[in-house]
């Protein structure tokens, strides 16, 4: 049997039902356990605490799957959290093609992310699509039953691996992408969120396709947008633009410095017949254009800002916070008065207290007195285990300048 040990007092976390036992925290390892392997952790006294997955390499060393003493981990636990996972979706989101079916630490199951895109056509012969992110030694190892309850739970046949993400390194893993069960995906599935037709690239799309974890957000700037001229800054495919022109909006200019995607934009604007006049997009960096924008005095009604992660650890937590000074001053500077803002970090290592201070001091900077009118994050398809705060990456204001 695979035991870990911990140091004295420090099982304290582990009571406290947070999912992690780093390296440092550990006193010895008795058997010898594999990557992704099955651990016993006890506290120094010997109690039991949670049964985890080992991952030799990683400073995280283990990763809680169960606090009960009497739950195995074998098939039937992966079909038990799977099918859990399932029925709080069910129950929670509506109105989309794009949802987050898995989201790791929360639904129970450490680094594992998984979306789920079905095609938007008439008919009950839609195809759906899985697309999985394996990103620790344990979800590694049990890769197989975890797909094996997808494909039982959901009833859909297609699942395709996304596992292209550096992270991995850290858990001893390589990088892997490909097909994991049933058909090959198409080029593109074209998935209607909120009334809004987004064509899906999940084979060479960023993360599993599409940003998901926007979708509220998006909502909210469609019932924001009427009348309204947009500036939608890191568009991506255009998930805001779109939104916004859904919503009635009558001009909307996108950037964005990923030719790819801004192709997939204006596919985007086709497949929802809307006038591709009232779109610009922008093939550029959003830094130097956003400035280049106030200095020829263009002034919109409604800014988005919804950048990549600028902060990837605590070491880059000062860079990255004049990055998004830099860009909230700006497109602050760029409101008309009574104008909104949607700005948003997906950096873990800068939080919603932080991110704000950084929002204020680009508003002081800019001499705009602006008001917070709203808190943002991801949706209900990503939720925050209360005992790991370290799960909370996407955070975002709504501000209107006076
Ligand atoms: N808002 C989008 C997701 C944004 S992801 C949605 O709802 O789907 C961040 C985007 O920023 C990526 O598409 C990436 O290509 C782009 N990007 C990264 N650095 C950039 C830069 N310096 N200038 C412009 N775009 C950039």
């Amino acid at each position: 049997m695979n035991i870990v040990t911990l140091k004295p007092s420090k099982e304290k976390s582990l009571l406290r039902r947070h999912p992690w036992v780093y390296a440092n925290a550990i006193e010895r390892v008795e058997g010898k356990p594999a990557s992704g392997a099955t651990v016993i952790v006890r506290a120094h006294d010997g109690r039991f605490l949670a049964r985890a997955a080992y991952s030799p390499h990683s400073q995280i060393r283990a990763r809680v799957w169960s606090f009960d003493e009497n739950e195995p981990i074998d098939h039937a636990f992966f079909k038990r959290r799977v099918q859990r996972a399932l029925a709080h979706r069910q129950a929670m989101v509506s109105g989309t093609g794009a949802v987050r079916l898995i989201f790791g630490e929360a639904d129970g199951l450490p680094g594992v992310i998984v979306d789920y895109y079905k095609e938007d056509v008439a008919g009950d012969n839609a195809r759906g699509q899985l697309v999985c992110q394996f990103m620790a030694a344990g979800v590694e190892a049990w890769k197989e039953a975890i797909v094996a309850a997808l494909t039982a739970a959901t009833g859909c046949p297609n699942v395709y691996e996304r596992s292209d993400v550096s992270i991995r390194q850290k858990e001893g893993l390589e990088q892997i992408t490909g097909l994991l069960a049933g058909d090959e995906p198409p080029e593109t599935i074209i998935a209607n969120e909120n009334g809004v037709r987004y064509h899906v690239d999940v084979r060479n799309g960023h993360k599993t396709g599409f940003y998901v974890d926007q979708r509220d957000n998006r909502a909210l700037v469609q019932t924001h947008a009427a009348g309204r001229e947009v500036l939608n800054c890191f568009c991506y495919t255009g998930g805001f633009s779109l939104a916004a022109m859904k919503g009635g909006a009558t001009r909307v200019v996108s950037i964005d410095s990923s030719g790819e995607a801004l192709a997939t934009a204006q596919k985007n604007v086709q497949a929802n017949g809307f006038d591709a006049e009232r779109a610009t997009w922008l093939d550029a960096d959003a830094f130097k254009t956003l400035r280049r924008l106030h200095e020829e005095g263009e002034r919109f009604d409604l800014v988005v800002l919804d950048p990549p992660k600028f902060a990837a650890s605590r070491e880059h937590v000062d860079r990255a916070a004049r990055a998004y000074k830099d860009i909230n001053l700006t497109g602050l500077k760029l409101l008309r008065p009574g104008g909104l803002l949607f700005t948003y970090s997906c950096s873990g290592a800068i939080d919603a207290e932080l991110f704000q201070k950084i929002v204020a001091g680009a508003a002081a900077d800019a001499k705009v007195d602006a008001r917070i009118l709203k808190r943002l994050g991801a949706g209900v398809d990503h939720p925050l285990l209360a005992a790991f705060p370290e799960g909370e990456y996407l955070k975002g204001l709504l501000l209107q300048v006076l």
